[in-house]
């Protein structure tokens, strides 16, 4: 039986078909345009990497990596003959988030020596085996910025706050909290996660599984718990603000001062831990309306030690990565949508006589800049038309046999079916001039 099987993607991940892959470029493009204008410059990295690169920076215990990596043998580059089971050095993963690769690639490529603070962003596809929801799937994309360097001064962290904030204002995406924390660093959080623990452990009989068992992996998860009958129990836990050592006091202060000068709006959020083990100090998150649960659209922090750890230079850092699904959608909830160009002509050529100069003006258009639908068949005046109005171009140039003969062209706006005769010439400063008006 020749049965057709009707291909679908793969549960959680999907396509980005136009016209919204006209707001993702533009989402993306402001991005660049805003990070770069911060002296941020873009790394490309691999969408894959070495297992153990994730499970030592992101952590083994986190969920990340104990459950929702795509992990796979890399067959053509190890020994281990089919079927065998691979040595766990050999194991590759999809990457689940970029941090881990971006701290690869600085030490790989010594950047260390670079001069000042090295600034970097990235944009791409991350995996995580995640149960699919609205805003949560499988493939998903960030834009992350990190700076790394010799320095943890808090207008370092300000300023990488600042650029995200004015990122999502360009964008649009204006009805967010940004919350943020700090969460000590290796000579005060240790002693605070056992009181933590030391806590948990006198209320542990009321706590649900997930949270009984982050007692004992990672007690600072149990803040992040959204279990309703937990969070009287957890409103009553210690906080961290309270256990800081003097310079993390220090430096949690001089992070809200340089904030303040920004003229940056936040809220603090003791709960806000995040959830990958590599996080120091500052952490940070921004969370808009119109999601639903999955209302994160960033999260961030300071990761000094992280590089170190993966066997470079003690290096301080800091990053951020943006979830682009969620703040596309939360853009397009809000209706607050930008005017994207789109077609600007279609050429209604009539008769084979009128083809050649079909031809070269739409080359001439498109050399000026313009977006061009040139039919590949002859048609129909009013079929011509039909297909012009239904494609969304602004203007209709028309070319019959007259127009050839005077070396003329009737260009009619499809809005007002306003029609004006024009040569070459003109033509081009029409349109020119038109966009001009469209984009004051
Ligand atoms: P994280 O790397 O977990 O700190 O996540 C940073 C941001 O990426 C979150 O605030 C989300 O906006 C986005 N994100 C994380 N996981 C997913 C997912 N499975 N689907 C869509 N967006 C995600």
């Amino acid at each position: 039986m020749n049965e057709k099987k009707q291909f679908r993607a793969i549960k959680g991940t999907r396509d980005i078909t136009p016209p919204d892959s006209a707001l993702w470029n533009w989402f993306e493009r402001t991005a660049r345009d805003t990070f770069e204008s911060f002296n941020f410059r873009e790394i490309r990295l691999p969408i894959f990497e070495e297992t153990s690169l994730f499970a030592r920076s992101v952590g083994g215990e986190t969920d990340i990596v104990s459950k929702e990596m795509y992990t796979f043998a890399d067959r053509s580059s190890s020994a281990t003959p089919e079927g065998a089971p691979a040595d766990p050095g050999d194991l590759i993963s999809l990457r689940p988030e970029a941090t881990a690769s971006t701290m690869r690639a600085y030490i790989e490529h010594g950047m260390h020596a670079l001069p000042g603070n090295v600034k970097l962003y990235y944009i791409g596809p991350m995996f995580r085996r995640e149960r699919p929801q609205k805003g949560r799937y499988r493939q998903f994309y960030q834009i992350g910025a990190e700076v790394l360097g010799s320095s943890d001064a808090p207008a370092i962290d300000a300023e990488v706050i600042e650029m995200l904030m004015l990122f999502f204002q360009r964008v649009g995406l204006t009805r967010t909290t940004l919350y943020i924390n700090s969460i000590g660093d290796k000579n005060c959080r240790p002693a605070y996660v056992e009181l933590l623990r030391a806590e948990l452990q006198k209320v542990k009989e009321q706590l649900g599984a997930d949270s009984q068992r982050r007692i004992d992996t990672n007690p600072l998860r149990v803040l992040d718990s959204k279990v309703p009958h937990e969070q009287e129990i957890i409103a009553k836990l210690p906080r961290i603000a309270d256990h800081l050592c003097d310079a993390c006091k220090e430096n949690y202060a001089g992070l809200k001062r340089e904030l303040a000068l920004r003229g940056i709006t936040y809220e603090e959020n003791w709960r806000l831990v995040r959830g990958l083990d590599y996080y120091t100090r500052t952490t940070f998150e921004v969370i808009a309306e119109g999601l639903g649960s999955q209302n994160a659209v960033c999260g961030g922090g300071r990761y000094d030690g992280l590089v170190e750890l993966l066997g470079g230079q003690p290096t301080k850092g800091i990053g951020f990565a943006i979830g682009s699904d969620r703040s596309i959608l939360s853009i397009q909830e809000s209706g607050n949508l930008p005017q994207l160009p789109g077609l600007d002509v279609f050429v209604a050529w009539m008769g084979m006589d009128t083809y050649p100069t079909a031809v070269k003006i739409a080359r001439s258009l498109r050399d000026a800049g313009f977006d061009v639908e040139l039919p590949a068949e002859e048609m129909k005046f009013k079929k011509l038309l039909n297909l012009a109005d239904r494609l969304g171009a602004r203007y209709a140039l028309i070319i019959g046999s007259d127009e050839v003969a005077s070396g003329t062209f009737t260009l009619k706006r499809l809005s007002d079916a306003d029609q004006k005769k024009l040569n070459e010439a003109n033509l081009l400063e029409t349109l020119r001039s038109e966009r001009r008006g469209t984009r004051a």
